[in-house]
């Protein structure tokens, strides 16, 4: 017997028409790519959202066309992308950052049908239009004022081209399951995987992220959305904020310490998300200028560990909560956040801190579990190490255009991480399972020394490689880049080491490097690494 609730489709413009309705006043603050500061509000979103959705319509697309964007985070970006979904088009975000070949490869792989993009990335895009061979219109956010002299196809200002219709537009209505947003993931080898995510796990994850123990946006809560739109949802704050009717500040490509510290004041910002990288720059100009942040109550940081220090600096010196989350692309991505709880409260404030360097618990709608190399469960003791499975409804079952099976036979998605996860449910990352070091049928933790390493004064990043060795198999190699001006050695460094990782985890041997490399997304390309010290010979 079905229940005899309504069918209501879980559709990404819910959300907005939610926003606007009760919260409309709400303002939208976007540090423009042309300069100056805009503002907007909630009910202009949906109100331009319907402008984009109409003049698409005009344009001939059709539901499942794939309508790429190169774009920072504006509201200008906002109203592409619930424009794009809400007439039945696949919003298909582009990073930047990746290589000229990947960029080449995804939009022809996705048949994208028209770009929007951002003034900063014309030149990227300049450069390879003859390679996209689908496109057939660019729209360029910005107005006619500073619409530059372009060679791109159909080219438009955004202003221009919304200013030819109104908003009178209805949302197009189809099966929760339809396709609503593309984002590609860029793995070590081969070709970047095409995410594809549907209006149904899109607006589940604009819930799950919105729970108190998550971020647990409020309609008083002033966000800074950091976290790119084009990586992965901007975890998922595009849809958290119009649930929430908070206010949402756009960094546009201001991400040094200064402009971020100048949103985070003058919009006096109470939450706001990021990578670790973004958090070391702001960190550094607080230092430089003795600044506070009197306002800013929680900062999230995922997307690679977060350094410890960064962990203290944040509670310790200027009184943030700092709330450590992990999640992949294929999983929305909030996969899980280092939030206290009721059984934590009675530990002291150190083990608290010590905790928070763990990526946190499982939110509702995210399974987790660890798993032994032939698949059988682990158990969740804080010391077993395993393969970290995940389940949940806004997590991938596949990837477009390609087929291949992706869960295992039961249904779980492999993450491709290494993880132990404790009684209490916090689970830490160790690895990647391709950058597990195996030394005498023990697994080290490359990120757990890289962590503690970075934490030694003179150390401005390290990485820990594995390298052959004929007793061991394997042993660990730290790799580091030292601050400008620094001359620590390598006796120095492993002296810092000694005493606060196990004894068997200390480095074989540091060796200085001028720059680590990293992918597009942020992290340490290893692989890299590994080539560069193939030949490289342990003394030990
Ligand atoms: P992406 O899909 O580009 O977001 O990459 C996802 C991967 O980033 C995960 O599978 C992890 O390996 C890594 N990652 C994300 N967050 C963290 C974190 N807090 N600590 C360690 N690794 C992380």
């Amino acid at each position: 017997m079905l229940g005899l609730m309504q069918d209501y489709p879980l559709l990404t413009n819910t959300i907005l028409d939610h926003g606007a309705l009760n919260h409309g006043e709400r303002e939208l603050v976007t540090r423009s790519v042309e300069g100056p500061i805009r503002r907007s509000t909630l009910a202009d979103l949906r109100s331009r959202s319907l402008k984009v959705a109409k003049a698409l319509e005009l344009e001939g697309v059709k539901l499942g066309d794939r309508i790429a964007t190169m774009a920072w985070n504006t509201e200008r970006h906002m109203e592409a992308w619930f424009g794009i979904m809400g007439n039945g088009a696949i919003c298909h975000t582009l990073n930047p950052r990746l290589f000229a070949e990947q960029l080449d490869y995804i939009v022809n792989h996705a048949e994208d049908d028209i770009m929007f993009v951002d003034l900063t990335f014309m030149p990227i895009v300049e450069a390879l239009k003859d390679r996209f061979s689908t496109v057939r219109k660019y729209i360029v956010l910005t107005d006619a004022e500073h619409m530059p002299e372009t060679s791109l196809p159909g080219a438009v200002a955004y202003e221009d081209w919304i200013g030819a219709v109104d908003d009178d537009f209805q949302w197009k209505t189809f099966d929760e399951n339809t396709a609503a947003a593309l984002c590609y993931t860029s793995g070590t080898t081969g070709n970047p995987k095409g995410v594809l995510y549907s209006h149904r796990s899109n607006v589940l994850h604009g819930l799950t992220v919105n729970q108190p123990d998550v971020f647990g946006l409020t309609s008083e809560d002033v966000i800074l959305a950091i976290v790119p739109m084009f990586h992965a949802n901007a975890w998922a704050l595009t849809y958290a904020v119009p649930a929430a009717g908070a206010k949402m500040i756009m960094p546009g490509a201001g991400m040094d310490g200064e402009s971020i510290y100048e949103l985070l004041d003058s919009e006096k910002v109470t939450a706001t998300a990021a990578v670790p990288t973004v958090w070391l720059g702001l960190l550094q100009y607080l230092e430089e200028t003795g600044k506070k942040l009197p306002y800013l109550n929680r900062v999230v940081v995922g997307g690679a560990a977060c350094p410890p220090m960064m962990i203290r600096k944040f509670e310790l010196d200027y009184g943030v909560e700092l709330i450590h989350g992990w999640g992949m692309t294929e999983m929305s991505p909030v996969g899980s956040v280092g939030k206290m709880k009721h059984a934590t409260s009675s530990l002291d404030r150190e083990a608290q801190l010590k905790l928070k360097e763990k990526q946190g618990r499982s939110p509702y709608m995210v399974e987790m579990k660890i798993v032994d190399d032939d698949g059988g469960d682990l158990p969740r003791d804080g010391s077993s190490f395993g393969h970290l499975l995940v389940k949940g409804p806004a997590v991938s079952k596949g990837y477009y255009r390609i087929d291949e099976q992706v869960l295992t036979d039961d249904g779980w998605f492999d993450t491709g991480d290494i993880a132990t996860i404790d009684p209490l449910g916090f689970m830490q990352i160790t690895d990647r399972d391709k950058d597990v070091i195996k030394s005498g049928g023990e697994w080290i933790s490359s990120i757990e020394i890289e962590n503690v390493a970075v934490g030694c004064q003179g150390v401005t990043e390290a990485a820990v490689i594995g390298l052959p060795h004929p007793k061991w198999s394997e042993r660990p190699l730290l790799i580091v880049v030292r601050d400008p001006g620094s001359e620590i050695s390598a006796e120095e460094i492993l002296a810092y080491l000694d005493g606060k990782i196990a004894k068997w985890w200390m480095p074989d041997d540091v060796q200085f490097v001028d720059e680590i490399p990293h992918t597009a997304t942020g992290k340490i390309q290893k692989m890299d690494l590994r080539d560069t010290f193939k030949d490289y010979v342990f003394k030990t």
